[in-house]
């Protein structure tokens, strides 16, 4: 079965409003979770999107090799789509 902790961390780091993006660059996005102590998680999109935290539970897991995603990751690509969803909803140009 699929660990949920995860989705309710992030979930409650979003409605506490821990996460800021603090930088942004047409491919890259830089953010700052305020969990126990302040993380921060890097989002990038080349190819493929793909990101980075600098918390002990992602860093550990990424030595080992293995694919991972902590809450705060989970946190900033829900942060994400919900500011694509604003946008949206903000109208603003025609397309669909
Ligand atoms: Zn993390």
């Amino acid at each position: 079965m699929i660990k949920t902790i995860i989705f309710k961390k992030a979930r409650k780091l979003l409605e506490e409003q821990k996460v800021k993006v603090i930088q942004q660059t047409e491919n890259k996005v830089l953010f700052q979770v305020d969990s126990n102590e302040t993380h921060y998680v890097v989002i990038k999109q080349n190819h493929a999107v793909s990101y980075e935290c600098d918390c002990e539970f992602y860093l550990r897991k990424a030595r080992e090799g293995r694919n991972v995603m902590c809450s705060h990751v989970l946190a900033c690509l829900i942060f994400m789509f919900n500011q694509i969803k604003k946008e949206k909803k903000d109208g603003g140009g025609g397309q669909c």
